[in-house]
């Protein structure tokens, strides 16, 4: 677990890591999804320190990648997490896609056994694969909570290991810890309104306290009312309004239906593809109307506000003195216990 200058997190945490065939040295390894993947900064970090041992130049993170090595638990990494004793927010797999189709749920157990054990930390899971990580909670096994015999399972002697962390819990011998684990935040990336049409109503099934979208880096406009992807004419609708009442109501609920936050940031990078501030600003509105909290991380490095560009001092758009007064927003959802 590494301080991290993310802005909506304080550390963050990589313990899925892939060894390349013919080296003994852990990377990272991801595959790319959608255009939101363009730019990634860990696959850039990952190619500068690519081991000269292994079998094959790095492949990018592509099919070809996964299939250039195995992916293992780093150990080391995971139970550095339990060591931090005071309340933080961790980002899980900034180099990575945790719940990427190649990492095994056997894996993913083991993080949730360290979440399980630290309910003092926010842990934050952001994916692009929302139907991998719904498949991963609505699991029936899992879905009788974090119990004993998986934290067991996951660490083979974790009573003996961890005597104080197991303290915490209130676990008996049948243990269960709630599940979903209350201190756990699910997220999927959403880079335009394709994206969000696609993945939220899969995240919003995932049973978690908080649900969250990371709309960055922002490519395009996102109404987080109706998908516009499936209703291009607008939703339909209940009746007139008059025949039952309803006032007009649509027949489906708004898109972000079961959000707690919205976090949001233009691109950054020498080639960071534009972000109009409307979009930003059409979200920041959205989040007010339907009840939702609101992040903004950074302007980005390619940001236009009516036709000009927006920022001037800071690369990355990062910032907020150089922000319309209305964007400086950062908050967070209250989690009840
Ligand atoms: S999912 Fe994340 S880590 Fe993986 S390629 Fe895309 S941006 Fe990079």
């Amino acid at each position: 677990m590494q301080k991290t200058s993310i802005e909506w997190c304080d550390y963050s945490v990589n313990p899925i890591k892939f060894r390349p065939f013919g080296s003994q040295f852990f990377t990272n390894m991801c595959q790319r999804r959608s255009p939101g993947c363009q730019a990634c900064y860990a696959e850039s970090i990952t190619r500068r320190f690519w081991p000269k041992t292994a079998t094959v130049s790095f492949p990018g993170y592509t099919a070809q990648g996964i299939a250039a090595g195995e992916f293992v638990v780093d150990e080391k990494q995971l139970l550095s997490v339990l060591k931090h004793k005071k309340p933080c927010k961790v980002f899980w797999g900034d180099m990575t896609d945790i719940f990427g189709e190649w990492v095994p749920f056997t894996m993913i157990d083991k993080c949730m056994a360290v979440c399980a054990l630290t309910p003092h930390i926010t842990h934050q899971f952001l994916t692009k694969r929302p139907e991998v990580m719904l498949k991963y909670f609505s699991n029936e096994i899992r879905n009788g909570g974090v119990t004993r015999g998986i934290i067991e399972e996951a660490y083979g002697r974790p009573a003996r290991f961890f005597p104080s962390a197991f303290d915490m819990l209130p676990l008996n011998n049948n243990a269960d810890m709630p599940w979903p684990l209350p201190n756990v935040w699910v997220g999927t990336s959403c880079e335009n309104q394709k994206y969000a049409d696609e993945r939220i109503p899969i995240l919003c099934q995932v049973p978690a306290k908080v649900h969250f979208i990371s709309a960055e880096p922002l490519i395009g406009d996102i109404d987080l009312g109706y998908p516009k992807t499936i209703w291009p004419n607008g939703p339909e609708m209940c009746c007139s309004g008059r025949e039952c009442g309803c006032q007009g109501m649509p027949i489906e609920p708004p898109l972000c239906y079961g959000l707690q936050l919205v976090i949001c940031g233009g691109e950054s990078g020498p080639k960071a593809r534009p972000m109009r501030y409307e979009w930003a600003e059409n979200l920041l509105n959205d989040c007010k109307r339907y009840g939702i909290s609101f992040f903004m991380k950074q302007l980005g490095s390619n940001v236009f506000q009516n036709g000009e560009h927006r920022v001037k001092r800071d690369s990355k758009g990062g910032d907020m003195s150089e922000w319309p007064h209305e964007i400086r927003v950062r908050e967070f959802p209250e989690v009840s216990a």
